[in-house]
């Protein structure tokens, strides 16, 4: 019979059998703690070959504690909340993923970055928390602006909103753009922080939903053929006008030629449907960014559905399907009907690299290559593993040193992971490695804080 999956006392142990001062250099070091060790997802390209099944967990209770005592440490090195396991398998005694994600930016004053490919029965409420933003990020959004002290010209104060709707009114080509221009120009930042003010006007106010998306708890999902019908249904479910029956087509003009919009077409619709926009908002529309997320007031709903009634006279020719999101977020698609794909596509062009599909890569030797890793890839294994950092992980086996490394025989996952002791303590200075890596370079040893340190080889490739 499949045992339960068991709370882990590693925690404990590393808290008693290493010293202050060692602790405190292994949470300035850390990378990663892995809440569970096991993933049930089971991934068959998983390039951290991750065992099938959770057997182990951390306990919440010694998160929240590990959060607290080391607050400091911890908001220096952010650790990441999964390492060779999916953070959404965190479920246990009460307590799941985004508890223990609230503890580290509670008490830590970060919110760590999350990549899942989505548990069995999690689809819900990923899908929920992609459509949402981050509470966390919010919260901090607003204590900055909160700092800000703005003034005009005689020296009085004005509220960033009110600098914030100036800013949008003077993106207008007319008499009362110019007029909010030179307002705008008038005010005094005296935080020299326009660049916050925005970014938290936008998002606070439901300015921007893309800026919203942006901030969503989750930096990226992976959906491949392990999630893609779990991952629709949950789609479909919670936003129901995503089912193609239900989406909104309107007609629009598009030459047949045209295998995607260009700027100049897109901004064409854009003006036609009176959505408010600016040049710079949109230029980077591309083949690879087939729609986009816009919010729409009433007086521009009601210049569709003129458009609309333009267009059923035999003005306009084309079909653009539109869906509209929770929180009126709009997503336009030309010729054929939005799919959930889609929307993470959007959000992939957002953040670059940050939400993936396997069907996108696929035709990539890059990342058919990333994802060649491991045993069962031997013969051929990828340039690069997909390990992103050079520091300290803990799991509940204990806690260790890694060591990115070029995929080789004898190190086929592209990394080497050595225990830590509190004996013979050293631990791996830790250091980003996103993007490539100059294998020639020698990570850098800690063995007391601070300094002095030392450097080893990296180990000869074969
Ligand atoms: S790729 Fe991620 S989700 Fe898939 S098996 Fe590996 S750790 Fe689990």
């Amino acid at each position: 019979m499949k045992e339960p999956p068991r709370p882990s006392n590693t925690l404990e142990n590393i808290m008693e059998s290493f010293s202050e001062e060692q602790l405190s250099i292994i949470m300035k070091n850390l990378g990663a703690i892995q809440l569970t060790d096991g993933c049930s997802v089971g991934c068959h390209f998983c390039g951290f070959e991750a065992q099938r099944g959770i057997k182990v967990y951390f306990p919440y209770d010694q998160l929240a504690r590990l959060a607290s005592r080391f607050s400091k440490e911890l908001a220096t090195s952010q650790p990441f909340l999964y390492y060779a396991s999916d953070p959404f398998d965190y479920d246990f005694d009460g307590h799941d993923y985004v508890e223990v994600h609230s503890i580290f930016a509670e008490q830590c004053g970060y919110s760590p970055s999350v990549s899942t490919t989505v548990p069995v029965g999690r689809e819900e409420l990923v899908v929920k928390l992609l459509l949402t933003p981050n509470e966390y990020t919010l919260r901090k959004l607003r204590q900055e602006i909160e700092d800000v002290v703005i003034v005009d010209r005689d020296g009085k104060k004005v509220d960033t909103l009110t600098m914030v709707k100036l800013q949008r009114e003077s993106e207008k080509f007319d008499e009362s753009g110019k007029k909010a221009f030179a307002e705008l120009n008038g005010l005094i930042d005296v935080n020299k922080n326009w660049t916050n003010i925005f970014r938290g006007e936008e998002i606070l106010n439901d300015y921007d939903y893309r800026l919203i998306w942006q901030n969503s708890l989750i930096s990226r999902v992976s959906v491949s053929h392990v999630n893609r019908r779990r991952l629709e249904r949950a789609f479909y479910s919670l936003v129901p006008n995503l089912m193609p029956e239900n989406q909104t087509v309107l007609p629009y003009e598009m030459k047949p030629e045209e295998c995607y919009l260009t700027n100049d077409t897109l901004f064409a619709i854009l003006n036609a449907f009176g959505v408010q926009h600016s040049n710079g908002e949109y230029l980077s529309y591309s083949e690879h960014m087939q729609m986009q997320i816009f919010s729409l007031n009433d007086r521009q709903l009601a210049e569709i559905k003129a458009r609309e009634e333009r267009a059923a006279n035999g003005n306009i020719t084309g079909q653009l399907y539109v869906v509209e999101l929770p929180g009126k977020r709009f997503v336009i698609s030309p010729d054929k009907p939005v799919r959930y794909q889609d929307i993470i596509k959007v959000l992939a062009s957002f953040q670059l690299d940050q939400y993936f599909l396997e069907e996108a890569y696929g035709s990539t030797t890059e990342i058919s290559q990333l994802l060649k890793l491991g045993a069962l890839n031997i013969q051929d294994l990828a340039e690069e593993g997909i390990s992103c950092f050079h520091g300290v992980l803990i799991t509940p086996a204990g806690v260790f040193n890694v060591q990115k490394v070029k995929p080789s025989v004898e190190y086929p996952l592209g990394q080497i992971i050595t225990p830590i002791s509190s004996s013979d303590f050293k631990v791996i200075r830790f250091e980003r490695t996103d993007g490539s890596v100059d294998y020639s370079k020698r990570v850098t040893y800690i063995k007391r804080d601070p300094t002095p340190m030392f450097s080893e080889p990296t180990p000869a490739i074969r």
